[in-house]
């Protein structure tokens, strides 16, 4: 085996690993942002509350239409697609067929 051969084999290996691991990343960082984007619904859903207790009704209306849009948005990616790659996945797949993540 040559000093090439050695060096391309370790390359590859460190390619697949360094992959496995941005996959592993990947999952809870989508989960993550499913939280976040939540906790952004939540709190435009209060500045749209605000605004119906101060009679601001531009601000209520934006408020909870948006808040309950980014409430609503995380759910409808979990069902249809990759919780790692987010590419669409037929119903009840629980495993990409793209990355081979399980989806919790
Ligand atoms: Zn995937």
């Amino acid at each position: 085996m040559s000093e090439t051969e050695v060096q391309a084999r370790k390359v590859r290996k460190r390619i697949s690993w360094r992959e496995e691991q941005t996959m592993i990343r990947g999952m809870p960082r989508t989960q993550r942002l499913i939280v976040a984007t939540k906790f952004v619904g939540v709190v435009l859903f209060a500045i749209g509350l605000e605004g119906v207790i101060q009679q601001n009704w531009l601000l209520a209306v934006a408020g909870i239409g948006t808040g309950i849009a980014t409430l609503f948005a995380p759910i409808k990616v979990r069902v249809n697609a990759c919780l790692a790659c987010q590419s669409l996945l037929e119903k009840g797949q629980a495993i990409c067929p793209k990355c081979g993540a399980p989806q919790m």
